[in-house]
């Protein structure tokens, strides 16, 4: 790593919100983790272990979604305010309540291949049930061992702006994760931190 780069030029720790979105002309090189499902080729690795090791422990991890690309994005989002307006909302607010369970194009961590959206075989909907789950407890354990964190934690919506979801992993790196699960807190504190110890030390 270049001690002359700052941190949050790290790929490992790219901010991507409803504010940050994908750099232009983000590109990433995809490597596949299943059948279904790819993932930044950097991390795909990794990820294999962490499943399979769950597996070695009799958790059984499931993937349901990974790699997304903008345009993949963009449908989902369609079919998501479609719903809402369906079920009687103005544009706007079926705008508003999709785009709180759903990130606007280019504003997806699934975009930058470095998101994982996790449940379990006998729990597939992505819901805080999963939270219930022993697929959930071993990766609140083991996650950020992996590099790996709990990205839209519970109560931190002002923060994420997404709500809690219990299923969405992103890779950080192990170093940042660990800092991240230590502190309980979100992607967005931890760079305000960073950018905060930079300065001091200067
Ligand atoms: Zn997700």
């Amino acid at each position: 790593m270049s001690e002359n780069k700052p941190l949050s030029d790290n790929w490992q720790l790219a901010l991507v919100n409803s504010e940050h979105p994908l750099p232009k002309g983000y590109s990433v090189q995809l490597k596949k983790i299943s059948k279904t499902h790819q993932v930044d080729e950097r991390i795909a690795d990794i990820a294999i272990a962490m499943i399979e090791d769950a597996k070695d422990n009799g958790v059984d991890l499931l993937i349901c979604s990974s790699y997304r690309s903008v345009s993949r994005q963009q449908e989902l989002l369609d079919d998501e305010i479609d719903k809402h307006i369906t079920a009687g909302r103005t544009n706007d607010e079926a705008l508003a309540e999709a785009t709180l369970g759903l990130a606007l194009p280019g504003h997806s961590e699934h975009n930058t291949g470095l998101a994982l959206d996790i449940v379990t075989p006998n729990h597939q909907i992505l819901d805080r049930g999963f939270e219930e789950t022993e697929a959930f407890s071993w990766l609140d354990k083991n996650a950020y061992k992996y590099g790996f964190i709990l990205r839209y934690p519970k109560g931190k919506t002002p923060i994420t702006k997404i709500k809690y979801e219990p299923w969405h992993y992103r890779f950080v790196g192990r170093e940042h994760a660990t800092i991240i699960k230590e502190k309980s807190i979100t992607l967005e504190e931890y760079l305000v931190e960073l950018k905060e110890n930079t300065k001091t030390t200067k």
